[in-house]
């Protein structure tokens, strides 16, 4: 299983849009790994997770063809990671009615705003997806889980498995809540993408991690079995408020053996 980071940044990305913040500055004049387009990944060139405002930018970026993406999955409706009237562009009048389209999953939120997103939605196949319930999608096993992040829906993070691999795709959340961490146990990953959108300055904010939030969570993981030594752990979900740049985030997180994100990163599991 190959996955694709095609953004890492939050909300407003990074530099932030109208930020003049130290890090916003300084990712201006640097570019490179500190520029964050909105957070998005793609599994084995066909699964894409989240549709975002960016997904343009990072096929162009990435000598990406969302013609490919037989699977969208969605982990919630805000808006840095559903972009519903973008997929408008896989219907006539701009390509011919035969265009193969993605099968869309996602929970109740995302399957209504799509719906009233633009009339040619009414054509995508779409399926409901349930925290803690597995769904088939193509060859994957997905088995979302309960996010702390958007409470007025189903927010999900994502497992997903295939060929003996489990992967976890951790954003956005808080610290977990009880009936994620019950339903976790005994589970074991072989790649993890966390989110660490607050970096060195957590916001009142509870549904996302800082530095050390993530660290906590990751040695709960650890501690529960859920992540070995070997597997292999990366972040994603960076945010301009954070403060922290790549260099210094790689400083911070490597020692707890812990990979920094970056757009275009790739890795195997
Ligand atoms: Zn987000
Ligand atoms: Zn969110």
């Amino acid at each position: 299983v190959k996955v694709l980071l095609t953004g890492t940044g939050a909300a407003d990305g990074v530099p932030g849009y109208f930020s003049d913040s130290e890090l916003s500055r300084f990712a201006r004049r640097h570019g490179g790994k500190d520029v964050r387009l909105r957070s998005a990944a793609l599994i084995d060139g066909v699964l894409k997770i989240d549709f975002g405002p960016d997904t343009f930018a990072q096929c162009a970026a990435l000598g990406l063809s969302a013609l490919e993406w037989k699977y969208i999955v969605f982990t919630h409706s805000h808006d840095d990671h559903f972009a519903p009237r973008e997929l408008q562009y896989a219907f006539p009048p701009f390509l011919p009615p035969e265009t193969p389209t993605p099968r869309v999953y996602g929970n109740q939120a995302i399957l209504d705003g799509i719906g009233a997103a633009f009339e040619m939605a009414q054509n995508l196949e779409m399926t409901l997806t349930k925290s803690f319930e597995a769904t088939k999608v193509g060859e994957y096993v997905l088995t979302p889980i309960r996010a702390y992040h958007k409470l007025d829906e189903d927010s999900q993070n994502l497992i997903i498995q295939k060929d003996g691999a489990t992967f976890l795709y951790g954003t956005d959340t808080g610290i977990y809540q009880d009936e994620t961490w019950e339903f976790l146990q005994g589970w074991q990953f072989d790649a993890a993408v966390m989110e660490c959108t607050d970096g060195f300055k957590p916001l009142d904010y509870w549904g996302h991690l800082s530095c050390a939030e993530l660290i906590d969570v990751i040695t709960r993981l650890r501690e529960m079995g859920c992540f070995s030594e070997k597997t292999y752990i990366c972040t994603t979900h960076h945010a301009h408020t954070g403060m922290a740049t790549h260099a210094q985030l790689e400083e911070c997180l490597n020692p707890h053996g812990v990979d920094v994100g970056f757009d275009g990163k790739v890795f195997e599991l």
